[in-house]
């Protein structure tokens, strides 16, 4: 164990991933890389045998596992495994996103402007090539969102919800706001589709963005190296949900940080993390009090702790 001044209440980070001997070494190194490329694996198998949504949802399901397992075994910090009172919400957050989200991008992809989808000169392209400008063309409309989520303060109101939490975890990857991730949805599919690429590089693209994702809040001990230049990873994630605002307003990509290198927002220091996750505003603790939050956000910042409108 390392001592680490920075850390609230005096709280002590696990050791390196180096310092717990070569295999956590191994596993810290190679853990990211090996669960998104194994979890594509098992989608290409999918599609070999004409089932791709089937077995995406089992590739989920294998990484889900193993970051439990991981999470257990090897933790970025170990005082996160406690419970913070907040899996119920955290749960029913990611249960409604699920749901309205699929809503969402069903609509959108069902309108007639989108029709013609890997028709054209792009959907001619090799499949790798066309994922790569679905991926990238999808990330402006994220970039963006994210970004106006924490410089407009109308949109930060939705978006502290995610920030709320005070540590990371598995289990809060899907904690956002519905208006906020619907909100993601509809400023990035748009690029997703008008690239014109063809419906399998489009069920690429989102299974990359849900591997991506759910790796993003793991709390386990990873070393991504070179990957943090081009992903979105727990590395990088951790900055991002600084309570300084200095580390926080940076890493807005959700999977690859390119547009984030190029507006000049990336941010990666080699330590493990900040020494403090969450917000200085004030959030109720229970699931309908943070959605009302966003409408009712100057009276409850004003509000005493104990008051009625803490549901
Ligand atoms: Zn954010
Ligand atoms: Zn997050």
């Amino acid at each position: 164990m390392t001592d680490n001044p920075n850390l609230p209440g005096g709280a002590v980070l696990p050791a390196d991933a180096c310092e717990r001997g070569a295999l956590a070494s191994f596993i810290a190194m190679f853990a990211w890389p090996a669960l998104i490329v194994s979890s594509g694996a098992i989608l290409a198998i999918g599609f070999t045998r004409g089932h791709p949504a089937i077995y995406f949802n089992l590739s989920y399901a294998w990484i889900v596992l193993w970051l439990f397992v991981l999470e257990k075994h090897l933790p970025y910090r170990s005082d996160w495994r406690r419970n913070d009172g907040q899996i119920g919400a955290d749960l029913g957050h990611t249960l409604l996103n699920k749901g309205l989200v699929q809503i969402t991008i069903i609509q959108l992809m069902s309108l007639e402007f989108f029709a013609n989808r890997g028709s054209g000169v792009i959907g001619a392209l090799p499949l790798w090539q066309q994922i790569i400008i679905g991926l990238v063309a999808t990330e402006f409309g994220l970039y963006w969102a994210h970004r106006l989520g924490h410089e407009w303060p109308l949109l930060w109101r939705f978006h502290a919800v995610h920030h709320s939490v005070k540590r990371l975890w598995i289990v809060n990857t899907g904690r956002f706001h519905f208006i906020d991730s619907n909100l993601s949805v509809l400023a990035s599919v748009p690029f997703l589709l008008a690239t014109g690429i063809s419906m399998d590089a489009i069920i690429w693209v989102s299974a990359i963005t849900a591997y991506v994702g759910v790796l993003t809040h793991c709390n386990v001990a990873m070393r991504c190296g070179w990957l943090n230049y081009l992903f979105n990873t727990p590395n990088l994630h951790r900055w991002h949900h600084s309570t300084s605002p200095v580390e926080g307003n940076t890493n807005y990509g959700q999977n690859l940080l390119v547009w984030d290198q190029l507006f000049g927002t990336w941010l990666y220091k080699r330590e493990a993390g900040p020494g403090f996750i969450g917000i200085h505003d004030r959030m109720p603790r229970r699931l309908l009090g943070q959605l009302l939050m966003p409408f009712r956000w100057k009276r409850y910042q004003a509000a005493p702790a104990d008051s009625a409108l803490d549901l």
